[in-house]
């Protein structure tokens, strides 16, 4: 059993020749709505690798809130502990996704911000009961910070994805097991520039000098950095044709949690992790490209 805090998000995805001029009206290629935010991606990441999800996230009484719930229950995701607001707006992230690839968002964070202490109480004994809590930072810190006390408390594994890139205390990175974050996510927190395996290392070994356990550094097509207490090592990325680059970290992180859960080993945890996010990268969209754990062991021993 896996518990989840975190943003349920619905994405708005405009696929267009070029990214419009204020004041410009432009024809764009197609649209799509697609189940998203950092939270409920990697519950389903993690539903899809075949864990038990609990799921603690807000959203509003609105038909967006109603869609991504029906999503999440169908890929069997617990959702006792998700709050609907009245009169208040689901999460919504507008995206831009041009023909050079290149995209622009604009997020509102709707009902995400209003996930709150009363939220995380009400879950503290799903928290407890869990093997692991994995959290991001799409929801109010305050309440990640209580989610993760929660769990400290009751000795269950905690693992950080400090996304969208954020200042966090020392005291909180002391709290994190697994720290799983990107070039722009290390950079913050170490403020070390984050450009190539070299530069990871550094970052890595910064943050866990600042309390960080394990760190994990993904790197995108180049594979990740891995420091722990004992060694230190570069793993490399699968090999695959890209499609759409969403979610990817996001299908690593809740893979990566649900090895952890079992019981694998750091090194076979983490290419896990990769397998799944490589497939992840091969499908457009976020939910949509979340793959299951067969495809996912197939790469993996081939
Ligand atoms: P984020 O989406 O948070 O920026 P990354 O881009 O670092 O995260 O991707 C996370 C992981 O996904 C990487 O460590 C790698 O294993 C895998 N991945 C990402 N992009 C690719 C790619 N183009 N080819 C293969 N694997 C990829």
């Amino acid at each position: 059993q896996i518990a989840v805090v975190g943003s349920i998000n619905m994405d708005l995805v405009f696929k267009t020749p070029r990214m419009p001029l204020p004041g410009e009206t432009l024809m764009g290629h197609s649209f799509h709505q697609v189940h998203g935010g950092k939270g409920a991606n990697q519950a389903v990441a993690a539903a899809r690798m075949g864990a038990d999800v609990h799921f603690v996230a807000c959203v509003g009484d609105d038909v967006n809130g109603k869609s991504c719930l029906q999503a999440l229950a169908q890929d069997g995701i617990r959702l006792d502990h998700i709050r609907a607001i009245a009169n208040t707006a689901t999460g919504v992230a507008g995206i831009l996704l041009d023909d050079a690839g290149q995209n622009c968002i604009v997020l509102t964070t709707g009902a995400n911000a209003l996930l709150n202490e009363s939220d995380i109480a009400g879950a503290s004994n799903t928290i407890a009961q869990a093997k692991l809590l994995l959290c991001q930072l799409e929801t109010p810190l305050d309440t990640v910070a209580q989610a993760i006390n929660s769990a400290k408390q009751a000795d269950v594994k905690v693992v950080l994805n400090p996304a969208p890139a954020q200042a966090l205390s020392d005291q909180i990175l002391a709290q994190v097991d697994y720290l799983v974050l990107n070039e722009t996510e290390a950079a913050e927190l170490s403020g070390v520039a984050v450009t190539n395996v070299e530069s990871a290392a550094v970052a890595a070994a910064k943050l866990q000098q600042r309390g960080a356990s394990v760190v994990l550094l993904t790197l995108g097509a180049l594979g990740m950095w891995v420091a722990a207490s004992d060694s230190s090592y570069f793993l490399p990325a699968f090999k695959v044709e890209v499609v759409d680059t969403t979610a990817a970290g996001d299908t690593f992180v809740g893979s990566f949690a649900v090895a952890i859960a079992e019981g694998q080993d750091l090194r076979a945890a983490c290419m896990l992790a990769q397998s799944a996010a490589a497939l992840a990268v091969t499908k457009f969209g976020a939910q949509t490209s979340i793959p299951l754990r067969d495809a996912v062991e197939r790469q993996l021993h081939n």
